[in-house]
């Protein structure tokens, strides 16, 4: 890819468009600092001229029936993964994230659209026999205009999939992508201009403040999906209070375990941690397993095997598709995970690898950090309570299934848990035991659509990536036919 810079444009009333202001920000590749592109700084202008073309639009998408809707949807996700190659390249310099890895995240995110749009007859109703002499059923009914804000970690499989399910329902949208690694988006506006009526999709970049908190504060906008962080998410909650009673759901961070059980074997833990710990995405997804509880009986074989594999782990280029590791996504976030680190070790814990940015001419630009092990991790840490979403696994002892328990359950998150062992029973236990949205048994990392996801605790509010979701971009109404 030539590192001629971009230059993306915004999507409002099927107009691609700079915004009013004329600022623009920079797209930056995180690997070695170099300036790759630019794109708009939506303002709350902006985001008012999205809407009204997002309400204008309303009626006539809403009118569709949803089979029609659906048949439109497959051509946006066709649209993708034709210029699949395309957009895997400007978004792995937008990112950092590797070339092998980012190419799963343009599939996910045609296959996101396709499955929404294959739920077309599920956004139904009920019958109730609430009395004999009326006819009472319900309708399921889009809000409109839906406001859906996502983070930088899968900009482009988020912004897809945060189109579908509102869309599916009826409604428009105003898509908000990250302002660090925009340009994907891009394409993402080109595909929805040239086959979705105007208006129905709008795509605003630019920063959360004032792109992001104008969609939340807008009152057209009642229906609010917001993907990101734990304090973002709950100032979105206030925000929407402020301007109206609207239904938020959030998909938060979080701080998640992975317990294994005396009965595991060594080798197969270490494997399986490091690929959970998602290394290979620098630690940036919400569902990697950062904390890894062992039982005291395979602390030392398993922590040796993890540094052994670990260490060898290859940081470079993210277009080589030898490299298994590359940046931080942005120098704000690499400043974040690097004073996350510095707390671990004041923190008392003992870090066993890595821990600073890789030595060598390579990575003197760009946001590099090694991958990051600490052992002797205690619940009062400050690395053991927050999300770093970072490449920092931390490694803690248990001696009886109960502190294990306890100690999975020792945060405010509650997105995710892997649990390993061969006895069911004490699976089941645990399963029921650990507060989380989202449980593997002897599995982890893996989403399958049309199972929910989403967080207990502070991880979230409402679930995605399933029938739930489709459902939560509709209201009810109740419906009765006198018959007598
Ligand atoms: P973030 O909260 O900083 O930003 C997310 C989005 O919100 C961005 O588009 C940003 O511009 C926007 N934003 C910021 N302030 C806003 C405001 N006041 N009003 C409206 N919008 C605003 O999160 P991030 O750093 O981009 O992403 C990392 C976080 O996302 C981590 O906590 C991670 O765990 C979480 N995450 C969760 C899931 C999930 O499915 N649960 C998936 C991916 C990432």
């Amino acid at each position: 890819m030539s590192k001629h810079p971009i230059d993306c444009r915004m999507l409002i009333g099927g107009e691609l468009v700079a915004s009013e202001s004329q600022q623009w920000l920079d797209a930056i590749d995180p690997s070695d600092e170099t300036l790759i592109g630019r794109f708009p700084a939506g303002t709350a202008a902006d985001v008012q001229r999205a809407v009204g073309a997002a309400e204008a639009a309303q009626p006539g998408w809403g009118a569709l029936d949803p089979v029609s809707r659906g048949k439109l949807l497959r051509q946006v996700a066709q649209a993708l993964r034709d210029r699949a190659q395309e957009t895997l390249e400007v978004e792995v310099r937008d990112t950092g994230n590797t070339i092998t890895k980012m190419k799963g995240d343009v599939e996910s995110a045609a296959y996101a659209i396709d499955f929404f749009a294959g739920l077309a007859t599920e956004i139904k109703g009920e019958t109730i026999p609430a009395s004999s002499d009326n006819l009472h059923f319900t309708l399921r009914e889009p809000y409109g205009v839906v406001g859906r804000i996502v983070p930088f970690n899968h900009p482009i499989k988020f912004a897809a999939h945060a189109l579908a399910a509102p869309l599916m329902a009826g409604n428009t949208v105003v898509v908000k992508p990250p302002e660090q690694s925009s340009l994907s988006a891009g394409i993402l506006a080109e595909i929805c201009r040239d086959i979705l009526p105007a208006g129905t999709v709008n795509i605003v970049t630019g920063n959360g403040m004032p792109a992001g908190d104008a969609i939340v504060r807008h009152r057209s906008i009642k229906r609010i999906a917001f993907t990101g962080s734990v304090p973002t998410g709950q100032r979105i909650l206030s925000t929407a209070a402020e301007t109206g009673v609207k239904h938020v759901t959030l998909e938060l961070g979080g701080k998640n375990p992975l317990i294994a059980y005396p009965d595991q074997d060594p080798d197969k833990i270490a494997e399986v941690a490091v690929s959970a710990m998602n290394f290979a995405w620098q630690g940036q997804s919400c569902g990697s397993t950062s904390r890894l509880l062992l039982h005291e009986s395979l602390h030392d074989r398993v922590v040796a095997r993890i540094l052994d594999i670990v260490s060898q782990m290859r940081l470079g280029d993210p277009l080589d598709p030898s490299s298994q590791m590359g940046p931080i996504n942005s120098k704000l976030h690499h400043g974040r995970v690097m004073a996350m680190i510095q707390a671990g070790i004041d923190g008392g814990a003992h870090l066993a690898l890595g821990g600073k940015r890789p030595a060598g001419a390579r990575y003197e630009k760009g946001f590099w950090i090694e991958p990051t092990v600490f052992t002797g991790v205690t619940a009062n840490m400050r690395i053991a309570r927050e999300e770093i979403f970072g490449p920092v696994m931390s490694v803690f002892k248990w001696r009886d299934e109960q502190e294990a328990l306890t100690l999975a359950n020792s945060t405010e998150y509650g997105l995710t848990a892997s649990i390993w062992t061969h006895d069911i029973r004490a699976a089941l236990r645990a399963a029921r035991a650990i507060k989380a949205g989202y449980v593997w048994i002897n599995g982890a990392s893996a989403h399958h659509y049309g199972t929910p996801f989403g967080g207990m605790k502070n991880s979230g509010l409402g679930r995605e990536e399933g029938l739930d979701e489709i459902l939560s971009y509709t209201e009810t109404k109740t419906v009765h036919v006198r018959l007598t």
